[in-house]
C-alpha cells in the first residue's frame, strides 16, 4: 500500500486538535511512543477515524531511550521462549525487508568465549537456533560464524586476548528509535490520523459508565479540549497506571525498571563488530552507532520521576566495569560523550481477566471500556498495535500494517544507487538516506536557493541546517529539546551535549515557529539548564540524589520539575 507522505508541523498539530474536537472519532490513542504511534497507524490503515495525543514529543518517553536494537533477544532462548523470539525475529525481518529498509540496518555482534569446549557448544547451539528461527521468516542477514581467537582478534583487536579464547559472530538489526517512532507517527498522519503532541490527557470523559473520550490540555496554547471517541486506547508505557486510575478501574500493573546507556567515541574501542557480553544479571551490548559506540544497559527498579529518569555515577561505573572486563584499553568516565536513561514498562501480577497475548505484552479492556496496552518490546510494536485494535474493535477489518511501509521507504532503493543531488557529497547523501530514505529530495530542496542550509549546524557533528529546518516543517519538532535530543542526537553525540549548537538551531527553528526573542531565550535557557542538571545527576552516587539533581531543571513544556 503506497502512502503519500504528509508533513507533521505546528500548523498541522493545531488543525488536527481542532479536527479531533469537532466531532466524535472512532478512536483516541493516548501516548506517542512506538506503541501508541503503531496503534494509530494500525487503526488508520483499517479505515478507522483516529486521533493521537502525546503529552510531550513523539518518542519522548522510553521509545527514544532504548538500546535501539530490532532483535529477538538471544537470551530469551535460555528461558525457552521460542515463540516470543520467533515473533520478534519475524518483525525484525519485516522491518528490514519491507517496512523501513531506510531506517533499519544490519548490525553484527561478537560473543567472546571464555571456555573452549562447553561454552562454544552451548552458545553456538543457541545462536544456531536463533538463526534458524530468523530464517523461518525471510531473514536477509548473514548466518552466524564461529571465530578462532586469531580471527576474533583480527575482527576486534580491542578485545583483551586474556579475556577470550575465541568467539561467535551473529547478526541482528538496529534503528534510531526516536526517528523511527516519529516516522510511524508521520505514516499514521499520512493515512488520515490526527496527531497532537504537546497535548496531555488530564481526565477521561465518561457517559453512562463508559469511557467516551478524553479531556486534554494543550501544553502549547494552554487550552483544554474535550475529545470524544467510541474507544480510547491507553498506550502510555510507564504512565499506564495514571490513566487507569482516571478510569477508576484496576487493570494492568506496570512497573518501571531503569536502563542506562553510555555513548563513547568509535576510536576508543577497536572493533569492526559490536560486542555482546554476559553479565551477572543479563547481557551487556557494545553497539556501533555512527562515529560512536553505545554501551548498555543496566536493569534496576525505579520509582522516582518518570519523565526524565537520571543516570547515577554508580550506573555509569557499572557499565564501564563490565565493558573493561574484555577490553585491552580501559574506558574511563572521561571517554563518555553522552549518557541517557530510560524506563522499561514491565508488566506485573496480571490478573485472570488480562488478555495475555504473549509473555511480554498484554491488552486489557477495563469494565468502563478503557483499553490499555503495555509491556512488550520496541521490536514487537506492530504486533502489539494490531492486538490492541483487535480487542478494541473486534468487528474491524483485519490489520494491514504488514503491508504499509513507513514514509521514506518508497524511493529509497533508487536513491541509494543514484548520484548525490542538491550539492551534497556522497558521504552526506548516504548518511541522509539512512535518516530520510526517499524523502531526501524534500529535505534538501530548500537548499537549492539557500546554500547556507547545506552548512552543518556545528563543526562537531554532521547535521545540516536543512535537517533542522525539515525537523520543524515536516517532523513535528516544537522545542529545542525535540530537535537536539530526538530529531538529531546532538545531545548524546557531542561532548558539549548540544549546548554549542543551541544558538544556531534556535535561529532556524525560531524563524519557522515565530519565536519572539523572549521565547528564544527561554528555549535556550531550558536546554542549557537541562544539560547542567543531567551532568550534575551523573556525578551523584545513588538514584535518589541523582533524581533530585535532575529535577533541578524544569520541563520545557510545563515549566515545572516533573
Ligand atoms: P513510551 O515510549 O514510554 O510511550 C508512552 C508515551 O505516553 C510517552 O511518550 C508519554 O509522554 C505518553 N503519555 C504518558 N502520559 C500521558 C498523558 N497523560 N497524556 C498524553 N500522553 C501521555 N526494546 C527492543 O525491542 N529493543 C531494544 O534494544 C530495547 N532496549 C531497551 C533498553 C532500555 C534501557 C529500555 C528502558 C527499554 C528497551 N526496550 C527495547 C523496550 C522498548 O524501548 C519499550 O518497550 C518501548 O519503547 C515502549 O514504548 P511505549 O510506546 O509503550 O512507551
Amino acid at each position: 500500500m503506497d502512502v503519500s507522505p504528509k508533513a507533521l508541523s505546528n500548523g498541522q498539530r493545531a488543525a488536527d486538535l481542532e479536527r479531533m474536537a469537532a466531532s466524535e472519532l472512532d478512536l483516541i490513542v493516548i501516548g506517542g511512543g512506538v506503541t501508541g504511534a503503531g496503534v494509530a497507524l494500525d487503526a488508520a490503515g483499517r479505515g478507522l477515524s483516529v486521533g493521537l495525543v502525546e503529552q510531550r514529543d513523539y518518542a519522548s518517553g522510553t521509545s527514544s531511550r532504548s538500546s535501539k536494537l530490532l532483535h529477538g533477544g538471544l537470551r530469551y532462548l535460555e528461558q525457552m521462549e521460542f515463540s516470543l523470539v520467533r515473533e520478534a525475529l519475524a518483525e525484525r525481518n519485516l522491518m528490514l525487508n519491507r517496512l523501513c529498509p531506510h531506517l533499519a540496518r544490519p548490525v553484527s555482534f561478537v560473543y567472546p568465549l571464555q571456555h573452549r569446549v562447553w561454552e562454544r557448544a552451548y552458545v553456538g547451539s543457541g545462536v544456531l537456533l536463533y538463526d534458524g528461527l530468523a530464517s523461518l521468516a525471510a531473514s536477509p542477514l548473514p548466518h552466524p560464524k564461529h571465530l578462532s581467537q586469531t580471527a576474533l582478534l583480527e575482527l576486534a583487536p580491542g578485545i583483551d586476548p586474556e579475556s577470550a579464547v575465541g568467539g561467535i559472530r551473529y547478526w541482528d538489526a538496529q534503528v534510531d528509535d526516536a526517528r523511527h517512532t516519529m516516522m510511524i507517527a508521520r505514516t499514521a498522519a499520512s493515512l488520515g490520523a490526527a496527531m497532537a503532541p504537546s497535548t496531555r490527557v488530564t481526565g477521561l470523559l465518561e457517559e453512562d459508565g463508559r469511557v467516551g473520550g478524553v479531556e486534554a490540555l494543550s501544553l502549547e496554547s494552554r487550552r483544554t479540549f474535550g475529545l470524544r471517541a467510541k474507544k480510547v486506547i491507553n498506550a502510555t508505557g510507564v504512565w499506564s497506571g495514571d490513566l487507569q486510575r482516571m478510569a477508576s478501574d484496576g487493570g494492568l500493573t506496570v512497573e518501571a525498571s531503569k536502563g542506562i546507556h553510555l555513548v563513547v567515541p568509535k576510536d576508543r574501542i577497536r572493533s569492526d563488530s559490536g560486542l555482546i557480553l554476559r553479565t551477572e544479571k543479563s547481557v551487556l551490548f557494545v553497539i556501533p552507532w555512527g562515529e560512536f559506540w553505545i554501551v548498555g544497559t543496566t536493569d534496576t527498579p525505579w520509582t522516582l520521576g518518570r519523565a526524565h529518569p537520571a543516570a547515577s555515577r554508580s550506573d555509569i561505573d557499572y557499565l564501564l566495569r563490565w565493558a573493561n572486563s574484555v577490553l585491552v584499553d580501559d574506558l574511563t568516565p572521561d571517554d563518555v560523550v553522552g549518557v541517557y536513561a530510560g524506563l522499561r514498562p514491565l508488566l506485573k501480577g496480571e490478573s485472570d481477566e488480562t488478555s495475555k497475548l504473549s509473555r511480554e505484552h498484554a491488552v486489557l479492556e477495563s469494565e468502563n471500556g478503557l483499553v490499555s496496552i503495555a509491556g512488550g518490546k520496541y521490536t514487537t510494536y506492530r504486533v502489539m498495535a494490531e492486538d490492541a485494535i483487535d480487542v478494541a474493535f473486534p468487528d474491524a477489518p483485519p490489520s494491514r500494517s504488514e503491508d504499509i511501509p513507513l514514509v521514506g521507504a518508497a524511493g529509497y532503493a533508487e536513491a541509494v544507487d543514484a548520484e548525490p543531488r542538491h550539492g551534497v557529497d556522497s558521504e552526506a547523501w548516504q548518511r541522509l538516506l539512512g535518516r530520510y530514505g526517499g524523502l531526501v529530495d524534500e529535505v534538501l530542496a530548500p537548499a537549492e536557493g539557500h546554500r547556507d542550509l547545506l552548512e552543518p549546524v556545528t563543526d562537531d557533528a554532521p547535521y545540516l541546517r536543512a535537517e533542522i529546518l525539515y525537523g520543524v516543517t515536516h517532523e513535528g519538532a516544537l522545542h529545542l529539546d525535540d530537535m537536539l535530543t530526538r530529531r538529531t542526537r546532538l545531545s548524546i553525540e557531542t561532548s558539549d551535549r548540544g549546548v554549542d549548537s543551541v544558538e544556531a538551531v534556535a535561529d532556524v527553528m525560531g524563524d519557522v515557529l515565530g519565536w519572539t526573542e523572549g521565547d528564544r531565550d527561554d528555549e535556550v535557557a531550558h536546554y542549557v539548564a537541562r544539560v547542567e542538571a543531567e551532568r550534575d545527576s551523573q556525578t551523584q552516587w545513588d538514584d535518589r540524589t541523582a533524581d533530585a539533581a535532575r529535577m533541578g531543571a524544569p520541563d520545557v513544556r510545563t515549566g515545572e520539575s516533573e
